[in-house]
């Protein structure tokens, strides 16, 4: 699948999937409509022309201003666009046309809405999980790991994160892990399957325990004000969708 010119226009299709991930998070957490009305500048409110929605080079070509009101235009924008298409020719080169690529495309796409709302907003919301599980579930009917593994991906993931979260907060009188982490790791269990469910889980607390040592060691913060723990899960489960399957095979060698 290394032909070029099919590597490219999977490139350009992802940038175009990834402007409308933009669209989705800058909406949703406004409870917005995603589909209306056209975009608009967030400063002056006039509507954007086609040149300036063209992804990633209508950034380069505006020089990361409002053409009008001058306003800076987030570096999210050409970011998320440039790594959507990144994924889905990452993606059409590894995988190929099929079902897989299709399931692994649109887990990557909710992971990247995921974890950019959840930096911003601290929020998970459940029209990306809900749907996600049910989605993650229906296509693992056709693809690894298979409905079992899924279905007992979704309890393990929810289910654990949740008596986690339960216990935390019987412990410590306070709210450690929200529901939206709860949802969003039954999302996983049901794209991945349990096991890689579990090395999510794992990816992601041992990412968030090194930043949040180095944010209080820097003193840019405490632990508890350390990042959302939905971004974490969302690298987590990011790495062991590409690699996961490898680093069990690796680590069962051990045993
Ligand atoms: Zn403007």
């Amino acid at each position: 699948m290394t032909d070029p010119f099919a590597l490219t226009f999977a490139a350009l299709f992802g940038a175009l999937i990834g402007s409308f991930l933009n669209v989705c998070i800058h909406r949703l957490p406004r409870g917005a409509s995603i589909v209306w009305p056209a975009s608009a500048c967030p400063g002056c409110r006039r509507e954007l022309s086609w040149y300036e929605n063209v992804p990633i080079f209508s950034y380069a070509f505006l020089g990361g201003r409002c053409r009008t009101c001058k306003m800076a235009i987030s570096m999210r924008y050409p970011l998320i666009e440039a790594l959507t298409a990144a994924m889905f020719a990452a993606g059409w080169w590894y995988y190929g046309p099929g079902p897989l690529l299709a399931s692994r495309l649109i887990f990557g796409c909710a992971l990247i809405v995921l974890f950019a709302i959840d930096l911003e907003h601290h929020l998970l919301p459940n029209v990306i999980t809900l749907p996600g599980t049910v989605i993650g579930f229906m296509f693992s009917f056709v693809n690894p790991p298979g409905w079992k593994d899924a279905l007992i991906g979704i309890l393990v993931g929810g289910g654990g994160l949740f008596l986690i979260a339960e216990g935390y907060y019987r412990i410590r009188h306070e709210e450690g892990l929200g529901m939206g982490d709860v949802k969003m790791l039954a999302m996983v269990g049901a794209f991945l399957g349990w096991q890689l469910t579990l090395l999510t889980l794992m990816l992601a607390s041992f990412a968030g325990t090194i930043i949040g040592v180095g944010m209080i060691a820097t003193g840019r913060g405490t632990m508890k004000y350390a990042l959302p723990f939905g971004t974490f899960l969302a690298i987590g489960a990011a790495v062991a969708s590409a690699v996961g399957q490898g680093m069990l095979d690796w680590y069962l060698r051990f045993w």
